[in-house]
């Protein structure tokens, strides 16, 4: 009871239930034993009627002062699953091996904490974990591309690259990132929520495809590779990778063991400004462009397959993703032939212009059902999101592009508008808050 007591956020709450919880504690068995022994004794009740009030001083008092700190509040509820495939919310994995595998880049091997079962994913899947880190008010949920593949999970394994702090910039370094790199180690627990995602590939396809990444978005494509090299390897691979130098290159040697087991899986990498002793390691000097793919992939492909009819999944840093989009486009790749995951905002495409969805109405109010505001919104306030979180309102969020799904909450009144169709998959009575804007007058939001 004095734990359930502890939980009560409200100051005032908690401690008005705290003071009628001593002071009953007082009377009751206090009025039973003077009700027994000698109920005409008019000091007796006197004495039960102080005793009562001075209880529930102590109990208010008490209440008041043992409120969580906020170091100890863990904000939202956390739904333990036992293990197994009942697995929907929150769930503790250890981080049983801890592997750097570039300057930049390091492993962390999960299991789960509870010992049971975790499901298989489809390679190109992220897990979203959430991060108790000291100096930070709120939780830091974030979304990680699972970067290993087997036909039957026995771990995860996220590769995850520290964020400096961005050049000539005061900005602060990578909260999370930072954070795994140097504080979380073998041992170390955190939470994590089952594999999601829709960038995804089909393993059973015998179409060719393009993995084509650059930096960190290599985490996705390694597991496709690995996936199609087990149940697939007829499938034709072409590997595609983007480094400045070796230095910086993640996972070559664990790419390159594919290769020599799948004849199939075909590797380009490309070095932007390769150190002396990457001699051998790559295969092109430079970045990965359209022109790479025109003039060295697509005659291999025809020789191989005998068409260039394929599949092209794109992972890596906003501007390389813009360009290689264009690229295809003007080459005459179909839009639903390119698959791309964006790890950070990517800019929207030039055919889909940003709509002002305020420009019907003279006035748009938005409810926060649970945080019991209603306030007004305006085209300068930008997503729902950023209104709600300059309105003091912090919804759980990761990605903020439409991809992770954690910003989804349930809409009972009104209909938004989004600035790029959403990744995530969106359940019918529900919206993603981080790409979208009001669309009609009123909206109520369950948050
Ligand atoms: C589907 C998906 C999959 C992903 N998979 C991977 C993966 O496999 N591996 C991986 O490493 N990442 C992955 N990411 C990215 C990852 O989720 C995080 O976004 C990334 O680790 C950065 O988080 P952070 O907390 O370290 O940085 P944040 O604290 O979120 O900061 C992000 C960047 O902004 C800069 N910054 C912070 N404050 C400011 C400011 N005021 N002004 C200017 N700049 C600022 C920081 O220095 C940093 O560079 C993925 C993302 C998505 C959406």
């Amino acid at each position: 009871m004095l734990e359930d007591i502890r939980q009560i956020s409200n100051p005032l709450v908690r401690a008005i239930t705290s003071g009628l919880f001593l002071s009953s504690l007082v009377t009751i068995p206090a009025s039973a034993a003077i009700f027994l022994v000698n109920f005409k004794n008019e000091s007796a009740y006197k004495f039960i009627f102080y005793a009562s009030i001075a209880s529930a001083t102590v109990g208010a008092v008490g209440g008041l002062a043992s409120g969580k700190s906020k170091s100890e509040v863990t904000e939202r509820p956390i739904v333990e699953t036992t293990g197994g495939m009942d697995w929907k919310d929150w769930r503790k994995f250890v981080i049983d091996r801890k592997v750097k595998e570039s300057d930049s880049i390091t492993s962390f091997y999960l299991k789960p904490l509870d010992g049971g079962t975790i499901p298989n994913f489809t390679p190109g899947q992220f897990l979203t974990i959430q991060l108790d880190i000291p100096e930070q008010s709120r939780p830091v949920i974030r979304t990680y591309s699972l970067s290993d593949y087997s036909r039957s999970s026995t771990y995860y394994r996220l590769s995850i690259k520290r964020e400096p702090t961005p050049p000539d910039t005061i900005a602060p370094a990578g909260i999370a990132s930072n954070f795994m790199h140097d504080h979380v180690h073998e041992g170390s627990v955190i939470l994590v929520k089952p594999p999601a995602g829709k960038f995804v590939l089909d393993v059973n396809s015998s179409q060719p495809a393009v993995l084509i990444s650059n930096g960190v978005g290599i985490t996705p494509m390694i597991s496709m590779a690995k996936a199609v090299s087990l149940l697939n390897p007829q499938r034709h691979i072409w590997f595609l990778h983007g480094a400045r130098d070796g230095s910086l290159h993640a996972f070559r040697d664990e790419v390159n063991a594919i290769a020599v087991s799948n004849p199939n899986l075909h590797i380009v990498y490309c070095y932007s400004r390769p150190n002396l002793t990457d001699e051998g390691n790559y295969q092109h000097k430079g970045y990965v462009d359209v022109d790479l793919i025109k003039n060295v992939v697509a005659p291999e492909m025809q020789n191989f397959y005998g068409s260039t009819d394929a599949e092209y999944f794109l992972c890596g840093s906003p501007s390389f993703m813009d360009s290689l989009r264009d690229g295809l486009r003007e080459w005459g790749v179909a839009d639903n032939k390119v698959l791309f995951e964006s790890f950070a905002k990517a800019k929207p495409k030039k055919s889909e212009p940003a709509q002002d969805p305020s420009q019907e109405h003279d006035s748009i109010e938005i409810v926060f059902g649970k945080s019991g505001k209603t306030l007004s919104w305006s085209p300068n306030d930008g997503t729902i999101l950023e209104f709600a979180e300059a309105n003091d309102i912090y919804p759980d969020h990761s990605c903020r592009i439409g991809v992770c799904g954690t910003c989804m909450c349930k809409i009972s009144e009104g209909e938004v508008e989004y600035a790029q169709a959403p990744t995530a998959s969106v359940d019918g009575d529900s919206v993603l808050i981080c790409i979208s804007k009001p669309k009609t007058a009123r909206l109520v939001l369950d948050i």
